[in-house]
């Protein structure tokens, strides 16, 4: 350990384990809420409802309008309502797109959210927020965007569909990855990000085997656990500025456009940054950190091409353009060739390479 760092730890509390959804009117109690409004996405309506009986008198009813990407139009409407039944805590209960409506309506409001995820995007540890405006996405970092409570139930991500699960836990294992060679990188975000990656590793085989597997699935919840307090708390570099434009620019689906770049881009870090690299291998229990990684989204069974989730050929040129439109931090700077290529092995689904 030969690096100077600072360590802030982010103020959100935890509750993780089995059956933990129950607990939820005594956390909303310790708030001090007594108006709560559940939030969910279209599909898990009848979820929220659930969750909004298990309140009882403290609930105010649900708003199920929760969209991919956080649009802004949806973000007001969500805050009308929240006023106009006089909410005072919000409960955001899903994946990274209600939480990110959750997160919208703290930002306008300054409400207290509980955090309830059933996937394993990460969002509930971050104060980040991505919001959609005009096709334009905006990201925003302030505490109000912190929940303040997040409810880890592992009996919630039972349900999560094998592939979903494969692609969500890659996404996250990118949080850690890049925490390792971040900057502002420290000795316990480190010891996180290792752990998160070891966690899905062990994991994630075991749920494409029997996606009831309660034991696996704790482990990938535990990952995204550590891998959410990675992304909230290290600065991210060429591989979520990647997915950011890949994401936003062809309409990709977020978690599966994640799995797909993240061997490619471990591969063009991986001579700059070896400290890192050996760390992620031995979290894989591989030789290598980037072919580790491929193997293992071969394994699962994840989408390995950009190609498979839709971008066009002619779009590889367009994304390298964009790619290093606006300069930002990276282990190895950011070269028009090695970016070119790496974008198109990804898209083609080649092996990634140095
Ligand atoms: P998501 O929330 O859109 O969920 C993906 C799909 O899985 C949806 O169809 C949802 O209904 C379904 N689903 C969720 N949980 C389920 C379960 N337990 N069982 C069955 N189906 C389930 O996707 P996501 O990958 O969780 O989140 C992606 C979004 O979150 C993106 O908009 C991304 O930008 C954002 N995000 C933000 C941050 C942040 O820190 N701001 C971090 C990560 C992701």
């Amino acid at each position: 350990m030969n690096q100077d760092f600072v360590y802030e730890a982010l103020p959100t509390r935890v509750v993780f384990g089995q059956g933990k959804l129950q607990v939820l009117p005594q956390e909303a109690d310790k708030l001090g809420a007594r108006r709560v409004l559940v939030l969910s996405t279209p599909g898990h309506a009848s979820w929220a409802s659930n969750v909004s009986e298990l309140l009882g008198s403290a609930s105010v009813g649900t708003y199920c309008h929760a969209t991919m990407h956080t649009p802004v139009d949806i973000s007001e409407k969500a805050v009308a309502h929240a006023q106009s039944v006089n909410a005072d805590c919000v409960v955001s209960l899903g994946g990274g797109s209600t939480i990110g409506l959750g997160k919208a309506i703290a930002l306008r409001t300054g409400l207290p959210q509980i955090a309830v995820p059933t996937t394993y995007a990460g969002s509930e540890m971050t104060p980040i927020l991505g919001e959609t405006e005009n096709n334009v996405k905006t990201t925003k970092r302030l505490p109000v965007i912190l929940p303040k409570v997040v409810v880890y139930d592992v009996d919630l991500t039972l349900t999560l569909p094998t592939a979903l699960s494969a692609t969500s836990g890659l996404n996250a294992m990118a949080h850690a990855v890049e925490a390792l060679y971040a900057q502002n990188r420290n000795p316990v975000t480190s010891l996180m990000a290792e752990e998160g990656i070891a966690a899905f590793a062990r994991s994630l085989p075991r749920i494409a085997q029997d996606a009831t597997n309660l034991e696996a699935r704790a482990d990938a919840l535990y990952g995204a656990w550590l891998c959410g307090i990675c992304l909230g708390s290290a600065g991210m570099a060429l591989h979520h500025k990647l997915c950011h434009v890949l994401g936003g620019t062809f309409n990709l689906p977020h978690a599966q456009t994640h799995a797909v770049m993240l061997p490619h881009t471990v591969a063009y870090n991986s001579l700059a940054t070896p400290e890192a690299m050996q760390r992620i291998a031995r979290a894989l229990s591989s030789a290598s950190a980037a072919h580790g990684l491929w193997d293992l989204a071969g394994a699962l069974g994840a989408p390995r091409s950009l190609k498979e989730l839709g971008m066009p050929e002619s779009g590889i040129e367009q994304a390298t353009q964009l790619a290093l439109k606006n300069p930002y931090w990276n282990p190895r700077p950011l070269e028009a060739e090695g970016i070119r290529n790496l974008i198109t092995r990804a898209w083609a689904g080649e092996m990634p390479s140095a």
